[in-house]
């Protein structure tokens, strides 16, 4: 094999820019400073247009799943009734960590490789006959590659109930539209190592008033990830409670530099574009996508299930001789699918990298010619946008 850079096209941890690798390579300050202060704040607030929310973002050092457990023991206590909505591995870890602080779990089950739909879920909130506290869902399910659709999700909960509703965005937050108060989101969490091109470590979770009501009255044992002491610290000294981690909230300020100077708008097209040309790359080499249906596609993440089995030899392939890295399956996908993320520090040019990659897999595995087709019909998508 010739020599090749090592290229990440997982659905995170995804690559970092040079400029953030910079940035966080800055001298150590303190945390109790001004400077540091700054940084939170612009940082913060900076992130309010990507998260589509009027209060400044919170920030918890810890990965994505600190933050879907902050997003469950703040609200839910004991007993309480909850509505979650399960289309992958994701949406059955916010049914766990429920169930981890003694909440109802009630599970709006969907076939791997859907979306919820909103009549779906009208039908089963119609058959919880008990209050609902909170509906939860998933906006891209990472482990199928669905985009679910949030905003009619939101519209439902809030329709047929008085449930707080709260999104699981950690695979697509930084690549997606969303707008908390359009969508009915109550609170809205993310991570740091997936669109938002960072390492991971941060949790970012974003919390309407009426959010922050109900983490105030909640009443689960908790402590580093209370709210409330955020919420406070920010508020009174625009710092955190405790040390946090001084050199990714660098990184995060530049990114927030990058997203600005592209414009969000040209960002979440970019992802759009991305995820059209994937799909179209590989149906061109007649690989079956996982998610049928365009309209339920994520822009950051592609989900690919070749019909003999060869999931994980296709994957091993790019590793093998182009050092590339993709992802697998999980659970009951694990062998069936592989995974393509296309998300963040993710441009045209890298799908034409890995669909590249993906021809030669194809040409040796299936011992078809293929060269050419899968960039071809990708370049075919891209040219409306250069
Ligand atoms: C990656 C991911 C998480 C959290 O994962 P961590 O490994 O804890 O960072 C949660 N939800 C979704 C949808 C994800 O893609």
């Amino acid at each position: 094999m010739l020599f090749c850079k090592d290229s990440l096209f997982t659905p995170g941890p995804t690559p970092i820019p040079e400029r953030v690798q910079k940035a966080m390579s800055q001298p150590m300050v303190a945390h109790r400073s001004k400077v540091f202060s700054k940084n939170l704040e612009e940082v913060a607030t900076r992130l309010q247009p990507v998260f589509g929310t009027k209060e400044p973002v919170i920030i918890v050092a810890g990965s994505g799943t600190s933050a879907l457990e902050s997003a469950v023991c703040n609200v839910i206590n004991e007993g309480d009734h909850v509505v979650v909505v399960v289309t992958g591995v994701f949406g059955e870890r916010f049914a766990s960590i429920c169930e981890a602080y003694g909440a109802e779990v009630h599970r709006l089950n969907i076939t791997w490789g859907k979306t919820c739909q909103p009549e779906e879920l009208e039908d089963y909130l119609k058959t919880v006959n008990q209050p609902i506290k909170a509906v939860f869902a998933t906006y891209c399910e990472t482990s199928t590659a669905v985009l679910n659709p949030i905003k009619e999700l939101g519209e439902v909960t809030k329709r047929i109930s008085d449930a707080l509703f709260i999104v699981d965005g950690v695979s697509c937050i930084g690549g997606v539209p969303v707008n908390m108060e359009e969508y009915q989101i109550d609170i809205l969490v993310s991570g740091s190592q997936k669109a938002l091109m960072l390492p991971p470590g941060l949790a970012f979770i974003a919390v309407n008033q009426r959010g922050k009501e109900a983490i105030k009255n909640g009443t689960s044992k908790r402590f580093y990830l209370d709210l409330n002491r955020y919420i406070q610290s920010y508020d009174e000294q625009t710092t955190t409670p405790f040390t946090p981690p001084v050199s990714l909230i660098y990184g995060a300020n530049e990114v927030c530099q990058m997203i600005e100077e592209e414009g969000f708008e040209q960002v979440i097209k970019r992802h759009a574009v991305m995820r059209d040309m994937t799909r179209a790359g590989v149906q061109a080499l007649e690989l079956p996508l996982f998610v049928e249906k365009d309209a339920d596609a994520s822009p950051t993440v592609t989900s690919i299930r070749p019909e003999d089995g060869q999931a994980n030899a296709i994957k091993n392939y790019l590793q093998e001789h182009f050092s590339m890295t993709i992802a697998s399956g999980q659970k009951q996908l694990k062998g069936e699918i592989f995974r393509i993320g296309h998300m963040g520090y993710c441009t045209p040019f890298d799908v034409i990298q890995y669909l590249t990659a993906l021809e030669f897999a194809v040409n040796a595995l299936y011992e078809k010619d293929v060269f050419g087709l899968a960039v071809k019909t990708a370049q075919e998508v891209w040219k409306k946008h250069v």
